[in-house]
């Protein structure tokens, strides 16, 4: 073919990607990238991931002027735009990552009806999962409603070969390229001061850091809140700066099963999206809820002024890091939905707005499995954000990072500041609700 357009969605990478290496066999390749105005204007474009978008163009950008190609940038309809492009420069197709949320699959469906129009041929790739939604069901059902399974069946499924980065590359020539804008053009609210940096060179200096110190001691490390043992390579993962499978094979050849696990977690919350495209704001198991809506716990909670170190460092976390620790997730999002009884969907989407690893399937697929309208076999449990502290942060290293107010604190009363001597003097809140009675009546509430 003579030439062909890779469509960027969520695929920042120039190694091992399926997408880019189709097109890249063609004479000539015309990579490009479209801001979607229909996002931009929206809350989906949250201010940390805008950023880690753009620096992650501009990274990509650089890989393929490397490789004597460059990014086409334009802002409008993706659609409209991509089926432009390719007619400007007389491609014969486009390829694409293929996506999994109700609006990417929209997208998708639109480009393939423009592409009948044009006479243009669609080719969707996989790449942005390890294994692709539907690739694994269970007898008698179009997804796993239950991680265990899938992980057996995910683990036996062959893969995909990966790819390199194309070597070389051969742009349309006479083509308007259109310029990568300034962040201050894309948004208007500020960014986390210790946000994440974006880009694949970025991502790979992380990954390969992980296989080489992290992955040995992940099993034993990866609930230690202070000792932030994780990969932090979840917005890499969610622009697509690292290949999910590549990280995944290197993992396993260094025996990290515990770590690859957790990647399968990842896919797993892409299936069920993939099945139920309404994850993100409907019940995936109703529970007949009548969530408390009270303003003042939902505010607390989002300041971390609740009285619980624990919730409270972890929210500021998210504000100052737009990234919060697995753990810390899973502690606030009970806290939120259990304790306090807010509706799940408003604490999605506060993560959603600050989060730079924010990403529909496992934001909404982790909320509803923590507040037990999800895959969780154990619904009806609540964390004790206590308990939480006391196991993975027991001298409140972590607490304290993000808790100045608490510094005058020592040993283990920053576990109850509410109880220590010197209470009165510190800048914190009496805890806003009595986590037993709390819990107790959750479980009132469903029945159980
Ligand atoms: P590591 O422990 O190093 O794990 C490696 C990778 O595995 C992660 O980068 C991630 O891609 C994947 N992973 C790990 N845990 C999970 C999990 N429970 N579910 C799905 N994938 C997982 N992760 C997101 O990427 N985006 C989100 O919007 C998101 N929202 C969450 C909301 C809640 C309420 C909870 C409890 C979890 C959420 N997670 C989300 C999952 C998890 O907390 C993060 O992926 C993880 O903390 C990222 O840190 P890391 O890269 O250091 O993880």
């Amino acid at each position: 073919m003579k030439t062909a357009v890779v469509l960027f969605n969520r695929d920042l990478r120039l190694r091992d990607n399926p997408a880019l290496a189709a097109a890249a066999k063609a004479e000539r390749t015309a990579p490009l990238f479209v801001f979607d105005e229909a996002l931009l204007g929206s809350r989906f474009a949250a201010p940390n991931r805008v950023a880690f978008m753009l620096e992650s163009l501009h990274d990509l950008d650089e890989g393929l002027r490397k490789a004597g190609g460059r990014l086409f940038v334009r802002r409008g309809d993706p659609v409209r735009e991509a089926v432009a492009l390719a007619r400007e420069c007389g491609a014969g197709a486009i390829h694409v990552s293929a996506d999994w949320s109700a609006y990417a699959r929209r997208r998708e469906r639109r480009l393939a009806a423009a592409c009948r129009e044009e006479r243009v041929e669609l080719v969707v790739h996989p790449g942005v999962t390890i294994v692709p939604p539907g690739a694994v069901t269970p007898t008698g059902g179009d997804h796993f409603r239950v991680f265990t399974p899938y992980h057996r069946a995910w683990s036996e499924v062959p893969l995909r070969q990966g790819h390199g980065a194309p070597r070389k590359l051969r742009i349309p020539s006479r083509l308007r390229a259109g310029r990568l804008p300034a962040l201050g053009q894309l948004i208007a609210g500020s960014t986390s001061p210790e946000r994440a940096r974006g880009g694949e060179v970025e991502g790979r200096k992380r990954m390969r850091a992980f296989l080489r110190d992290g992955v040995g001691a992940y099993p034993d490390r990866h609930d230690d809140l202070a000792g932030d043992a994780t990969s932090r390579l979840s917005a890499h993962l969610r622009f697509g700066c690292v290949s999910p499978l590549e990280l995944m094979l290197a993992a396993r050849e260094r025996h990290g099963e515990a770590f690859v696990r957790q990647l399968c977690w990842r896919d797993f919350h892409h299936q069920v999206l993939a099945a139920t495209p309404s994850l993100p704001h409907r019940d995936y198991r109703p529970r007949r809820d009548r969530w408390s809506r009270s303003k003042r716990a939902f505010e607390a909670w989002q300041e971390g002024r609740t009285g619980y170190p624990l919730v409270d460092a972890a929210m500021r976390q998210l504000d100052r890091e737009g990234f919060m620790h697995n753990r810390a997730r899973m502690t606030v999002a009970s806290f939120l939905s259990k304790d306090l009884y807010v509706d799940w969907r408003q604490g999605a989407w506060h993560f959603w707005d600050l989060l730079s690893d924010g990403e529909i399937a496992n934001n909404a697929g982790n909320w509803q499995w923590v507040a037990g309208t999800g895959n969780d076999t154990r619904p009806n449990r609540v964390l004790n954000p206590i308990r939480q502290a006391e196991r993975f942060d027991p001298d409140g290293t972590y607490v304290r990072r993000y808790l100045p107010e608490l510094e005058p604190l020592r040993g283990k009363e920053i576990l109850r500041p509410w109880l220590a001597e010197g209470f009165a003097k510190l800048d914190y809140p009496q805890p806003i609700v009595d986590h037993d009675e709390a819990a107790a009546e959750f479980r009132a509430r469903r029945g159980v």
